[in-house]
């Protein structure tokens, strides 16, 4: 048998909340793989939009500005980045302004379109394999990923961990602003949030981080050992 290890894809789909980014970039630590934070990529096209004036509201105008900004990700677990037009946009991304406004426009077909083109060739060119997590992962974006996950857990629970990494955050607020986002992203045309039909669905509400990393990376494990 030989010693080496074959690259694996891995594609972590999931609503907000569920533990997605967390799970994925210690995954891709433990096990020597690329990381890529996809949330992160329309977050980003979404910041350009607001900060070049665009309406958002405007699939058109959207559509017509999609493919302008050039959004370039670092895929390091330990250290993932994000840029725009060469600009560190990290920090903008995460802000409440986008936030509220990143599921109208990753719902515009043209962008979707460039960005899903932008994911597959960065897991294309990861040497040894890469984590992946998003909504359309799984269904959409790679479709014949080594593994697919979908993580879930209740809405009270998932509000309860965004509202804890946001100092002073309400709860109720944050559970219905999480609630209309996964929504959005699950009714829309365009590769809606979906959990894949060869998906391996984990319930996160009673699983505390380590847990569902230590399942995760056994599930890969038992792929990587089946497949040699
Ligand atoms: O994961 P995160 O909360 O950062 O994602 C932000 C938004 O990006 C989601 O609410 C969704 O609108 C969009 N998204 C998407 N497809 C993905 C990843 C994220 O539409 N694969």
């Amino acid at each position: 048998m030989s010693d080496t290890v074959e690259s694996v894809i891995v594609a972590i789909d999931g609503p907000s909340g569920t533990g997605k980014s967390s799970t994925s970039k210690a995954v891709a630590a433990k096990l020597g793989l690329s990381y890529l934070d996809t949330g992160a990529q329309y977050r980003a096209i979404t910041w350009w939009m607001i900060a070049n004036g665009i309406d958002v509201q405007d699939p058109e105008a959207v559509a017509d500005a999609a493919g302008k900004p050039a959004i370039v990700s670092g895929t390091d677990p330990a250290q993932p980045t994000i840029t725009v037009d060469g600009e560190d946009a990290s920090g903008p991304i995460r802000t409440q302004e986008v936030t509220s406004k990143v599921s109208a426009v990753s719902a515009v077909p043209e962008i979707r379109a460039r960005i899903t083109e932008l994911q597959r060739s960065i897991a294309a060119a990861a040497p040894q394999g890469i984590v992946v997590e998003g909504r359309d992962i799984g269904t959409t974006v790679l479709p014949d990923a080594d593994l697919k996950i979908f993580l879930t857990a209740s809405a009270e629970a998932r509000a309860a961990r965004r509202a804890g990494e946001t100092k002073g955050a309400d709860l109720s607020a944050t559970r219905e602003a999480l609630v209309k986002r996964d929504a959005a992203d699950s009714s829309r045309k365009a590769s809606p949030l979906a959990k894949a039909d060869d998906a391996v669905e984990v319930d996160t509400t009673d699983l505390t981080l380590q847990q569902v990393i230590e399942c995760v990376v056994t599930l890969v494990e038992e792929k990587r050992t089946a497949a040699r």
